[in-house]
């Protein structure tokens, strides 16, 4: 069955970021036998998707559909995709495709999120070679290179799937890579979406300590509820960085502003510890870091891109495995306007997931 259009909600200058997508017919990328077409059930709502919507990280492409974190039935696959077939649960996370060629430094050692030839978004992305624009899930149907199509664990439920397939990953990733286990205290910046990802995976890797870290003294109790051994207010807590000095191994900050205390994180790094930043504010500006606060405690400063499709694959089956279950809201796609008006006011608690009403059940919406 070939013969479905591809529709969905497009934004189409920055102004959609204020419930002014419209819903219209896209054309997908160029078929070729390297992709899959999936008929979407469920697609979370990242943060990524609200700069995007607003060209807050550069010109976005419009007209632009975003949405990367989507799960659905693979309806359509080409003959040189070996591990998916025709009905199966797929999902596909924020990237489309890479080079893939052998003589990559990147994609020959399963890093193809970090491919430098020829990266592709799942959303706002060109393909080279004319092969038209990407176009993410806020929409019926999506097409992706089949190498970035993961099979869903059939105990994990599509609408806990979704979400990790960029904000799962995206904090699964540098946990793991930055030693987050047994006999370690592990921090967590920014408790949203990835934040509260990032909570659930470090329990689920069995670190010693987790401590949330958010602006308001209001999410305290969600987050111990979440598994969080410890909670800090930055914004409502005193003295909240000297309090806590030195305690934490390894920080994770998903927060997404440039106006952020970032030395303050940085003290509460243990002497050696490791701060790994994935929030990605609009234009990318950090506060200045003095040069006395790395030297100090001889910390280091990182950052991590999602996660490569082998990496977010393992990350299905760990949480399939260790019954990692995301909090999640489930919103009709045609609301899909006023839930990223209510994304950006900081609403969610903790994840936004669409639901394609007309390829799933509505269920408890
Ligand atoms: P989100 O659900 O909105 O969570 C971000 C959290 O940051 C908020 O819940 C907020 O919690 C906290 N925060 C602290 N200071 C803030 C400030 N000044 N302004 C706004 N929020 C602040 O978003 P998300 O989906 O988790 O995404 C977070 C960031 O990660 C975005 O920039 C997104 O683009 C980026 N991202 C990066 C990657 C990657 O590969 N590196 C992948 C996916 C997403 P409180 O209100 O409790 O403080
Ligand atoms: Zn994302």
């Amino acid at each position: 069955m070939t013969d479905y259009k591809f529709e969905g909600w497009l934004g189409r200058t920055p102004d959609a970021i204020n419930g002014k997508m419209e819903w219209g017919e896209f054309e997908p990328k160029v078929w070729t036998e390297d992709d899959v077409d999936i008929q979407i059930t469920h697609c979370g709502i990242c943060g990524s998707d609200l700069h995007t919507l607003r060209s807050g990280w550069g010109e976005t492409p419009y007209p632009c559909c975003v949405g990367h974190e989507i799960v659905g039935k693979a309806v359509r696959v080409g003959k040189n995709v070996k591990h998916i077939k025709v009905g199966d649960r797929v999902g596909v996370g924020a990237q489309a495709r890479s080079c893939m060629q052998p003589d990559c430094p990147e994609c020959s050692v399963g890093q193809e999120n970090h491919c430098s030839r020829a990266a592709v978004n799942t959303y706002g992305s060109v393909y080279p070679n004319g092969e038209g624009k990407s176009y993410g899930g806020y929409s019926d149907y999506n097409r992706t290179n089949g190498h970035f199509v993961l099979k869903i664990p059939d105990s994990l439920p599509s609408e806990l799937a979704a979400p990790m397939l960029c904000g799962g990953i995206t904090v699964f990733s540098p946990l793991r890579r930055n030693g987050c286990g047994p006999g370690k205290s592990v921090g967590i910046v920014g408790v949203g979406g990835l934040g509260h990802f990032g909570v659930l995976f470090a329990k689920a890797l069995d670190a010693d300590r987790v401590v949330g870290i958010s602006r308001r003294a209001s999410k305290r109790d969600e987050v111990l509820a979440l598994g969080a051994d410890a909670y800090i207010a930055t914004a409502d807590e005193e003295g909240w960085a000297k309090k806590n000095a030195r305690t934490l191994d390894l920080i994770v900050s998903t927060v997404s502003s440039a106006d952020m205390p970032l030395s303050d994180y940085l003290k509460l790094l243990k002497v050696g510890g490791t701060f790994i930043q994935v929030g990605a504010p609009d234009g990318g500006n950090l506060p200045p870091i003095n040069a006395f606060t790395l030297i100090g405690s001889g910390i280091k400063v990182g950052g991590s891109l999602i996660g490569p499709p082998g990496e977010i694959q393992e990350m299905l089956d760990f949480a399939a495995k260790n019954n990692v279950k995301p909090w999640v809201q489930l919103r009709p796609l045609k609301d899909a306007n006023q839930a990223v008006i209510d994304m950006t006011e900081g609403k969610a608690r903790y994840r936004y997931v669409l639901v394609n009403e007309r390829h799933a059940k509505l269920g408890n919406l």
